[in-house]
């Protein structure tokens, strides 16, 4: 297996990022600087150094559904000690091994978080060229028309350039407010508030269910579930 490959997989970073670390000098292979892209290592077998540290190279890849509760933040440390996704999997991860959330949440955003120890695949999801589709259940303040839908799936401007949904659908009508379902593929900072908001229909609860192949189905706020093989086969 390729090193970079390898330092990924053992979620040490992203292959990218791998490979900065790489040519930094780094990384050493059975007690050897490697600076060249692409050196084949035998994973079984390798000696594995980052900064002097051995790389515990783990085959075995955990992917991981959370349901993250309301004013949690999504990161798994947090410097100001607020409640963060890490206090939540600290029991669930052997020592030293290293998991990446994909993608973020709002504080104030509940939800379906994937997490991984495949930095490969983190950095995958989160790139925009990856259409990965995310699913939203958004409580709005007001009575939302059905007009808004058209307005949103033709694209709505907003400070950062444009955006649009794939498909919205009204689930339920409250007093004052609406129930509704957003399916869309972008990843930008408070997206789907913002495109609500400029729509005239501010968010009072936000709940990510789906990202791609994955649900939240009925798991509860604060747990996690492992994913099943069918649908991580399917986020590869
Ligand atoms: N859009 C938002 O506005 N917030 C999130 O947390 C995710 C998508």
């Amino acid at each position: 297996m390729r090193l970079q490959k390898v330092l990924a997989k053992a979620g040490v970073a992203s292959r990218r990022a791998a490979e900065e670390m790489i040519e930094a000098g780094r990384v050493e292979v059975d007690g050897r600087i490697v600076t060249e892209q692409g050196m084949r290592v035998d994973p079984k077998t390798a000696v594995v150094r980052v900064d002097g540290t051995r790389v515990m190279i783990q085959e075995e890849l955990v992917h991981l559904a959370l349901n993250k509760p309301r004013g949690w933040q999504s990161t798994m440390s947090d410097d100001l000690g607020r409640p963060c996704v890490g206090d939540i999997v600290a029991e669930r991860i052997a020592a030293g091994q290293r998991l990446f959330h994909v993608g973020r949440l709002d504080a104030d955003t509940e939800g379906l978080l994937l997490l991984t120890n495949d930095g490969d695949l983190a950095h995958r999801l989160m790139h925009p060229s990856f259409e990965v589709s995310k699913t939203y259940m958004a409580t709005v303040s007001g009575i939302v028309l059905r007009g808004v839908g058209k307005e949103l799936k033709a694209g709505v401007e907003l400070e950062d350039g444009p955006a649009k949904v794939d498909s919205f659908s009204i689930v339920d009508v409250g007093e004052g407010s609406t129930l509704v379902k957003v399916v869309l593929h972008e990843g930008r900072k408070h997206i789907v508030r913002r495109l609500l908001e400029a729509v005239g229909h501010p968010v009072i609860r936000l709940v990510r269910t789906d990202i791609g192949p994955v649900s939240l189905g009925d798991q509860r706020p604060g747990t996690l579930r492992v994913i099943g093989r069918d649908e991580v086969g399917k986020l590869y």
